[in-house]
């Protein structure tokens, strides 16, 4: 995994603001993952790991707030957050069971400087998840690939079963599993 301080500099230092973001397409991962595709407006580009912070409000004012992974490379006209639906969670069961394309929330970011990898860092990639927590590292794979760098890459991914894997989807993988780059998933032999 690459680490870059340096790479704060690479972006000028914005006050975060919410802003909003229409939902323009969504795409069923798994059945327990979706990934949203957003339109932001005001969107001034992001680094391959940042993340994102998403402020729902309710009609009588509530508001939950929750983070979430940048899953799209930079560049990609719209915004992908890839949400797993969290059984008896708040937040999460709403974005992939109610949310639908056309609806807005409100969202502010990029979050994050050190946990980032860009093309100019090169390679080699070790890459190792569990979960949700392979989102970040899909923006960085899909950077590569969309950049073409030939650096090796290799991703040590794990999974509760198949069916949570979030790599199981072949949208999923396309343009990311490819030459030079090696996968290894393990699903857990209790659950799978
Ligand atoms: C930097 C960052 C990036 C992230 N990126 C992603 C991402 O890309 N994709 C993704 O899916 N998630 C991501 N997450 C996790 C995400 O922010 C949410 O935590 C997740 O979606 C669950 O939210 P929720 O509101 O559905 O669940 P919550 O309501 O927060 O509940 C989570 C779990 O805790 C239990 N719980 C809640 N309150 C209590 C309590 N008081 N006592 C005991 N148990 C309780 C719930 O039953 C549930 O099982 C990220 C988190 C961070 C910090």
């Amino acid at each position: 995994m690459a680490f870059s301080l340096s790479l704060i500099g690479t972006f000028p230092v914005r006050r975060l603001e919410w802003q909003l973001a229409q939902v323009r397409e969504i795409v069923v991962d798994t059945y327990r993952v979706k990934s949203l595709l957003l339109h932001v407006a005001n969107w001034h580009g992001h680094l391959p790991g940042q993340h994102v912070d998403i402020r729902l409000t309710a009609e009588d004012g509530y508001q939950a707030q929750r983070s979430y992974s940048i899953a799209s490379p930079p560049n990609d006209e719209l915004l992908t957050l890839t949400v797993e639906r969290v059984d008896n969670g708040e937040v999460s069961p709403y974005l992939v069971g109610d949310l639908r394309v056309g609806d807005q929330f409100e969202l502010r970011g990029p979050i994050g400087g050190y946990f980032v990898w860009t093309a100019a860092l090169r390679g080699p990639l070790c890459l190792i998840a569990g979960g949700s927590g392979v989102v970040p590292l899909m923006a960085m794979l899909r950077h590569r690939d969309r950049r073409k760098i030939r650096a090796p890459a290799s991703l040590l991914y794990s999974s509760r079963s198949l069916e949570d894997s979030h790599l199981s989807s072949g949208a999923r993988c396309n343009g990311v599993l490819r030459s030079q780059f090696a996968c290894c998933q393990h699903v857990d032999p209790q659950t799978a």
